[in-house]
């Protein structure tokens, strides 16, 4: 049983077992999302399900992999066609009762993978909800903030800020790497705004210090943001072995952390 991981595939007791063991409940998020002409609506689910794999694959007694969330909050791309969007408050109740579940069954700790930037403040939200509703802890990591800086200043081509934000030069690499056969190379097309300013660009690497998000197609011509062009199989390797590498240690450091009582200083 010390193999498996898979939290779908075990019976109640051996999830008993799985809660007595103390394992990590790594929970994969993306979204069904448009990622301009040349990647599929998957993206963010498959790299954020595909990294988490890896990473649980490595250590499967310490973790279990859970079924991943497809939906999220989408709005802003609802003008390109494919794309879903759940309401935030939706969103967030809804990721929250996935983890007061874990928690009810026992399982102490709980990460939240991301793979979809505008997931960032709801899931912030919903791992908050779930260490202040619960006995156990969430956290939440978006899989880009895991590549090392040393690697993105090493392996980027496209120019910062702009050239990795959204079926970019980094994401394609990605998807290159893990899925191959869904990415349209041919229609990959480089697409930085021109309608950018010193407080307002995206970028994956290093985020403007303005939190601002409007419609995507004020601003995209085709969906992407960023440059694709630049992509490649072998990036997309070094980026998935980096981030594997990193989560591997992140679940381990949440396994090892102590919940310690609070203490009420009335
Ligand atoms: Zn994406």
């Amino acid at each position: 049983m010390s193999a498996r991981y898979k939290y779908e595939e075990f019976t109640w007791p051996e999830i008993r077992e799985a809660v007595a063991q103390n394992r990590v409940a790594v929970l994969p998020v993306g979204t069904i999302e448009q990622h301009g002409p040349h990647l599929p609506l998957v993206t963010d689910v498959l790299t954020a399900t595909e990294m988490s794999h890896r990473a649980v694959a490595q250590i499967p007694s310490e973790a279990v992999l859970m079924p991943s969330v497809y939906y999220a909050f989408n709005e802003h791309h609802l003008d390109f066609p494919g794309t879903i969007s759940v309401r935030g408050e939706t969103f967030i109740q809804y990721v929250t009762d996935i983890g007061r579940s874990l928690a009810h069954h026992g399982f102490r700790k709980i990460l939240l993978v991301n793979g979809h930037g505008s997931n960032v403040p709801y899931l912030d939200i919903a791992a908050r909800n779930i260490t202040n509703e619960t006995a156990s802890i969430a956290a939440m990591i978006p899989w880009w903030n895991l590549i090392p800086k040393e690697l993105f200043k090493e392996l980027r081509e496209s120019e910062y800020p702009g050239g990795m934000a959204h079926g970019c030069e980094l994401e394609t690499s990605v998807l290159l790497y893990l899925r191959g056969d869904l990415v349209q190379m041919g229609k990959a097309e480089r697409d930085i705004p021109v309608k950018r300013s010193e407080h307002f660009y995206w970028d994956l690497q290093a985020p403007s210090p303005v939190f601002f998000q409007e419609f995507f197609s004020r601003y995209s011509r085709t969906g992407t943001l960023g440059d694709p062009t630049k992509a490649s199989v072998e990036k997309g390797r070094r980026f998935v072995e980096a981030v594997t590498e990193r989560m591997v240690k992140l679940i381990q450091e949440l396994r090892a952390r102590e919940i310690d009582p609070r203490v009420d200083h009335h």
